[in-house]
């Protein structure tokens, strides 16, 4: 864009936000140059700070009219690179747009701004008996809208689904400025399309989300957890489906760890121990919720002893407190640390039909052993939705794109998702025809070209 084309689009954003909410130069600051992804990271032209959605509706015409191209920007935990400037781009970001508008306790639902912390919402919730099921080691900085937008999935995906099962109604603000308000609150509603859907987990290509209704759920009073040795995979899937029959819904975790996943986690992270004495080839933890404490923990014990007399598992160890429950967690989130300690590493966040995980990780393992030297992979997941994280290195950075490939293409070739919970944005775009086909990806442009004809959201995001 020319210079005096620039200050135009300048001048006539800065009238309708004010100044104070147009950064530009030292006061846009390394805040607004990425995300958490490793996408490199650039400062955009300028950030905009919207307060309302008329506001932000004023400054999609503007852009749109300029065909000014801009990135959103929640809370910028994204793992993607989507809210990480690329070169051109003017940022809007969320972050005046907060708040719970409404909590209606006798509909359990919630409406907040979009640019609400995840954990504003959850402690809201709590505190009047209700529960949020949507949780996330970012919950402090990532916002309502960017969950969305992502479709966020996280730890109680098995009993609660995925951001988009939560989500009763939606408004958003389209590229060229036309508000579509869809702040449905009821959960029987079949009245024309369920437009929400198309901007539930569209990483903010088609639409920025203003405004959410979450649908709530009664806060369960007793957590029961316990951690599981199993002899083989097979012996998970058989634990999984057992679990299932015979918690039903109360099931809310079923975490596994691979053994080098486990043993890692113990040597190298401050503070983590093995409560067991052995060691076993797979690890699962199991959290089960219920609102009768004393009749749950009676069942949760009988149901894990006859897992164990089958030889299901080889051994189990319930949690006696909160505080066991939260050393057993931390073999689990103990990935935090241990990422920062391993040097450069090819994270993958994948998914799987179920069966097939365990002979997917045999064969990736083999693979990358014989074409990378000192190689190493680390598995683990929440499983029970299908999602499998895989960490592998070998110590050189050089390495670390080819291994991303290599498992890119075998999750092709296993008919799973390049992407599990954490988006395409910019760094699985290139992937994105191993889990989709040409005509779904297509009818995505469509879609796309639709919704945003001069291609200013997110530009080369996705799709
Ligand atoms: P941002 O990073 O700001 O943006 C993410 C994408 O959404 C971008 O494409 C952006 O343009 C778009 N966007 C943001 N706000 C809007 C809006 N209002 N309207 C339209 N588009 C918008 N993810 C999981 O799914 N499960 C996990 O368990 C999980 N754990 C994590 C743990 C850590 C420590 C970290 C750092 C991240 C984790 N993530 C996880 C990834 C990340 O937290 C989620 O993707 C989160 O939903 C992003 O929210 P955000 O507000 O930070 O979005």
């Amino acid at each position: 864009m020319r210079d005096s084309a620039l200050s135009e689009l300048l001048k006539a954003l800065t009238s309708c936000l004010g100044a104070a909410n147009v950064l530009l130069d030292n006061n846009v600051g390394e805040r607004y140059a990425s995300d958490w992804s490793e996408a490199v990271a650039l400062p955009p032209k300028a950030v905009l700070r919207p307060s309302s959605t008329e506001q932000l509706s004023d400054v999609m015409a503007i852009c749109h009219d300029h065909a000014q191209p801009i990135v959103v920007q929640g809370g910028l935990t994204g793992l993607a690179g989507g809210a990480t400037p690329q070169a051109g781009e003017i940022s809007i970001s969320l972050e005046r747009m907060r708040g719970i508008e409404m909590l209606d306790e006798a509909g359990m639902t919630m409406t907040a701004w979009a640019g609400t912390t995840l954990q504003e919402l959850q402690e809201a919730a709590l505190e009047v008996d209700l529960y949020l099921p949507l949780d996330l080691a970012a919950r402090g900085s990532c916002n309502i809208g960017g969950n969305v937008a992502t479709n966020a999935g996280g730890t109680e995906v098995i009993r609660y689904g995925m951001a988009r099962a939560l989500v009763l109604g939606l408004e958003v603000v389209l590229a060229d400025g036309t508000v579509i308000s869809s702040l449905n609150t009821l959960v029987k509603n079949n009245s024309g399309f369920d437009l929400k859907q198309l901007f539930i987990g569209s990483e903010g290509t088609l639409g920025i989300i203003t405004r959410v209704v979450l649908r709530l759920q009664p806060r369960l009073l007793s957590t029961h957890t316990a951690l599981c040795g199993l002899p083989d995979y097979p012996a998970v899937l058989a634990l999984l489906n057992n679990l299932k029959r015979d918690f039903g819904a109360g099931m809310t975790g079923f975490e596994v760890m691979w053994d080098n996943y486990y043993r890692s986690v113990i040597q190298q992270t401050p503070g983590a121990t093995s409560p067991f004495q052995s060691e076993y080839p797979f690890y699962v933890l199991i959290e089960y919720k219920e609102n009768a404490p004393v009749a749950a923990a009676a069942r949760f014990e009988s149901v894990l002893c006859e897992q164990l007399e089958k030889g299901v598992m080889i051994d189990a160890l319930i949690a006696q407190s909160s505080q066991d429950a939260a050393k057993f967690w931390q073999i689990r989130d103990g990935i935090g640390t241990l990422l920062k300690q391993l040097g450069p590493v090819s994270n993958q966040d994948v998914s799987l039909p179920i069966a097939l995980i365990g002979e997917f990780a045999q064969e990736l393992e083999t693979l990358l052993k014989e074409r990378y030297a000192n190689l190493e992979i680390l598995y683990f997941g929440h499983l029970g939705d299908n999602n499998m994280h895989a960490v592998a290195y070998t110590g050189r950075i050089e390495d670390t794109s080819p291994i991303g490939e290599d498992i890119m293409q075998m999750i092709g070739r296993y008919g799973g998702a390049v992407t599990a919970e954490h988006g395409i944005g910019v760094l699985k775009k290139k992937y994105l025809s191993l889990s989709r086909t040409d005509n779904e990806i297509a009818l995505m442009k469509r879609l796309k070209q639709a919704l945003d004809p001069h291609d200013i959201l997110n530009r080369g995001r996705v799709i």
